[in-house]
């Protein structure tokens, strides 16, 4: 996977993803990230990539030109190519206003051998960009950051850990929060592969000491039942969700095990 970053703040990627698996990642070379300086596509002496908005109100917006110039240098199939699927590429503009960005997306754009990202600035980008060049416009979340290069890093770490061998055991990906591929494995399993999440939020995870301040870990995965602890970590999986993110549960296929456990949470 080859993500491009197209960027007036080259910088700001040392650092966040030199870390952790996304690291190791580029150095193993399933991923390679390569960040475009926006300045080096000008022609003038200030080097200008933004300009004050037609129609008048407040502050800047990135110009066209520079982003088109560098896309153009980036050597990536046409965007009909890339619309309709026959180049296993994307170009995505980060907006507040783009589609919201889940693990969906992620697993989808992981698949991929290319993306491109464009980060705005100020009070965005013209809008040309987003109807003639990028494929998609992608937002991390409703709320305005001062430009996309979080946003940026955080896609790109987020697909970063889907690639197959980025994280040493790949099963631990397909238990996570949000992954929404039910789990095939059914009762009498060991625990650690039948607690997929199944579209639910993860379950509670916890380590040694046993006892630490005098907090306890739950008895019921001291005992090491593997049929207990699956139906434990099902039943806090449904209560986290149930009162972090209720929303999710309309998404969730839910057993005839899970809809007693819920009852059960419903009547407190
Ligand atoms: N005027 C815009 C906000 C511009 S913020 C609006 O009201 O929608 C400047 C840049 O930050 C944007 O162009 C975008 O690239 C980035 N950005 C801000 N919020 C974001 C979000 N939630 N997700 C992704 N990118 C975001």
């Amino acid at each position: 996977m080859k993500a491009d970053i197209v960027t007036i703040f080259p910088d700001f990627f040392r650092g966040p993803l030199d870390h952790g698996i996304t690291r190791r990642a580029q150095e193993m070379g399933l991923a390679k990230i390569e960040v475009h300086d926006l300045r080096e596509f000008t022609h003038d002496r200030h080097r200008t990539v933004d300009d004050r908005p037609f129609g008048g109100g407040e502050g800047m917006v990135l110009k066209p030109e520079p982003i088109f110039e560098c896309l153009e240098t980036l050597g990536l199939a046409s965007r009909e190519q890339r619309l309709s699927g026959s180049a296993r590429e994307s170009v995505i503009l980060l907006s507040a206003q783009g589609e919201r960005f889940t693990q969906q997306v992620a697993t989808e754009l992981s698949q991929l051998d290319r993306i491109v990202l464009i980060c705005g600035r100020y009070e965005g980008v013209d809008e040309r960009v987003s109807e003639y060049l990028a494929d998609r416009e992608l937002s991390i979340g409703d709320y305005v950051l001062s430009g996309g290069e979080l946003a940026a890093a955080v896609i790109v770490e987020a697909i970063t850990r889907l690639l197959p061998g980025a994280v040493g055991n790949e099963a631990s990906t397909r238990q996570e929060s949000f992954t929404a591929q039910a789990d095939d494995a059914g009762e009498g399993s060991a625990p650690d592969s039948t607690c997929a999440s199944g579209g639910l939020l993860d379950y509670p995870h916890y380590t040694r000491p046993a006892e630490f301040r005098g907090m306890t870990v739950p008895e019921v995965l001291i005992n090491g039942n593997h049929q207990q602890i699956r139906r434990w970590r099902r039943e806090q999986a449904l209560k986290k969700t149930l009162h972090n993110r209720p929303d999710l549960l309309e998404a969730v296929q839910l057993s005839e095990e899970d809809k007693m456990i819920l009852a059960r949470i419903n009547r407190g």
